[in-house]
Parts: C-alpha cells; structure tokens; sequence
C-alpha cells in the first residue's frame, strides 16, 4: 500500500512517522498491558504524556512562562464563542477584523456575548486582500481585537503582526500554527483546532496570557471557564486523551526535524512551487490574493471553467494527489500544504499541473 499526498483542508495529512508510533502503540503502550487510550487521564502514566506535550509545544512556539496552554475539547469554533466569555463583559465591545470565512464564524459565536465592531472588513473586496492596519476602525474600549491569523478558505495570511496598542490581540492560528516563528508576546491568546498542523481532530489548544486569566468575564459555567481550566492543567473533566497522545507525538516530530524555522523553509519551498506553477501558467491557473498574503498554507486557485475543474480533481487523484477540491464557498481547487505534507509533494502537485496543463490547454 502507498500512502497519497493529501491536500486535505482538514482533517489533515499526519507525518507517517507520528501515525506508524500509533499504529505500534494502539495495543499495548510503553509496557503497560493497555493502549493509551484505555488508562486513566489521572494515571501518571497520562499525566506524564499530557505534560511531555506540553512542554514540547512550548520549545516548539517559544511559549513564554507567563503564558498558560490549554488543551481544550470542542474545536476552534467553539474556543471563539469561549473568547468573549472568558475575556469580555457581557455586552462589551470587542473588535474583530474580518479577512475571510473563519473571520465571519469568530462574529457569529462572540455575537451573542458582545457588542462586535467589525474593526475593518475584506469582504467588499472578495475576500482578495487583508484590510490594510491603517484602515481599521479600532474602539477605545474594545476588550480585545481579534484577527485570524490564516484564512483557511479563502487562502489569505498575515505575513506580519498587526499593532493594536495595548488591547490584548486575539488570534485564530488553527490553519498555520507552528509553520514559522511567532513571537507569542505579541498576542493576548493564540488559539488552533488541531486537526490542521497540530494532529487529529477532536483537541484544541489555546495559549493565554496569563494575566488575562485574572479577567471576571461573563457569568458562565466551570467549564466555559479558562482560569479554571488552567487551575486544574486541562483536566477539569476528562480530556480527549488519545488526541492529546497524537499532539504530542506529531509536536515531537516537528521538534525532530528541525521546528518551525525547518517548517518555515519548507513551507515558503512548497508554496513558491504550487505558485510558481500558477503564475507560470499564462492564466490557465489562477490565484486572484493579493501576493502579499498570499497563503503558504491553503491555496484556492481556479482553471477556465467547470468542466476542466471536474476532470483537474479526478485526475489528480487518480494520479495520488488528494482532496484538492475546493471549498464550496470559493469553488475552484484548494491545495493544503500543511507542515505534515512533504516538499515532494507539493513538487508533484506542480508537476501534474503542468503536465495537465499541456494536455488540456
Ligand atoms: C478549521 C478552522 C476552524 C474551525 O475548526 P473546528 O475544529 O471545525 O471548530 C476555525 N478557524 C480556522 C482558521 C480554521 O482553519
């Protein structure tokens, strides 16, 4: 059996080494007559897995001490609506700055809490470009700004942090957390489903500054509550072991091959690649982001019409390329080329398209 390159979005491509370790461990784990995922999360058998990942993910990111790291169930969708609880008063106005898809959600889970400011908007634009810092509409009083960080869709990145002044930065990174260096002080919370660069569905992780854990926030349960959830290490109830087992094996890996500055080198390699071949199609392709955040993580691009789409997604698996339909919002092809996701494999991604190409231009 081989193993395809795997484009997916997400659910995504696993290292085959973090994914071969699973496979061996699935039945009996480091000696102890069960797999990992049948042992108490209050064994310290697990303890000790769920703080090896944690302080691998903290060499990983350079996470500073004065940073707490959750490892949430629920996914990215849920950490937003958690954001204005844990982080606003109820009805306080908070700023969001909307550059794709994921920016819209962020609103729709805090609206409930909060007065949104949609601080700047990319959508009059077709979601081509990232509002310019200058242009955004800041409040005095906003509890915090919030930004995503990759849109994951849409194919759009900053390729810079945004000053927002002294009002904590929020950012949704789950679609490129870890694929370069972050200075984490920059930012209030850094939050990621895992299921894009961190491991398998099914665990989030939500780095916070720890004074903001001091905020009262707005009326809600323990376990809306992420001093408590800090407090308790993540196990206020019983967490998803087996995903907090699969981060910390896939967070070794990225640490064994070098970390986010080996990531950082092999993604600008695969993107330039899949770009080079899109720009060097004579408008075949196409890639309509302005270059300057133009995602290394997710790219959409489209071909003349709908029948030659079809016919590009079902060659391309044929030929051992997967999952490169694009998101139905957008249309087109969508090419993810996650840290998990080889130089090789974005090299023959390039090379089918030009090979495609030749035969249908
Ligand atoms: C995938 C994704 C989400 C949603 O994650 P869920 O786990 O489905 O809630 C949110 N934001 C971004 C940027 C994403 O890529």
């Amino acid at each position: 059996m081989t193993r395809a390159y795997n484009f997916s979005a997400g659910p995504a491509t696993l290292p085959e080494a973090v994914l071969r370790q699973a496979q061996a461990d699935m039945l009996e784990w480091n000696g102890i007559g069960a797999s990992i995922v049948e042992i108490s999360h209050r064994s310290a058998d697990f303890i000790a897995v769920a703080a090896q990942a944690e302080a691998d993910l903290r060499k990983l990111l350079w996470i500073p001490d004065d940073y707490a790291v959750l490892f949430l169930s629920g996914g990215a969708t849920t950490l937003q609506a958690l954001l204005p609880l844990n982080l606003a008063t109820a009805g306080q106005t908070v700023d969001y700055v909307v550059s794709g898809h994921w920016g819209k959600t962020a609103i729709k889970q805090a609206r409930p809490y909060v007065k949104v400011q949609v601080a700047a908007d990319g959508e009059p634009g077709g979601f081509h470009d990232i509002p310019a810092r200058e242009s955004w509409q800041l409040s005095d009083d906003a509890a915090y700004v919030h930004i995503t960080a990759n849109e994951t869709i849409h194919g759009l990145e900053y390729r810079y942090t945004p000053d927002v002044g002294t009002v904590p930065l929020v950012a949704d990174f789950s679609s490129s957390i870890a694929s370069e260096p972050l200075d984490v002080s920059r930012y209030g919370v850094i939050y990621a489903g895992a299921q894009k660069n961190l491991g398998p569905v099914g665990i989030s992780v939500a780095i916070v500054r720890r004074d903001l854990l001091e905020r009262s926030g707005q009326p809600r349960a323990d376990i809306f509550d992420f001093r408590s959830h800090a407090a308790r290490d993540s196990m206020l109830n019983t967490p998803p072991t087996w995903n907090w087992y699969m981060l910390g094996l896939t967070v070794k890996w990225m640490l064994d091959e070098g970390g986010v500055e080996e990531f950082a080198r092999r993604n600008a390699a695969k993107s330039a690649l899949v770009y080079q071949a899109i720009d060097g199609s004579g408008g075949f392709y196409r890639n309509d982001i302005a270059h300057a955040v133009r995602s290394r993580m997710n790219i959409p691009f489209f071909l003349p019409d709908e029948d030659l789409t079809a016919r590009f997604v079902s060659e391309s698996k044929q030929a051992g390329l997967l999952a490169l339909k694009g998101h139905k919002a957008v249309g087109g092809i969508r090419a993810s080329l996650y840290n998990a996701l080889p130089v090789a494999g974005a090299q023959a991604l390039a090379d089918f398209m030009r090979d495609f190409q030749q035969r249908n231009g």
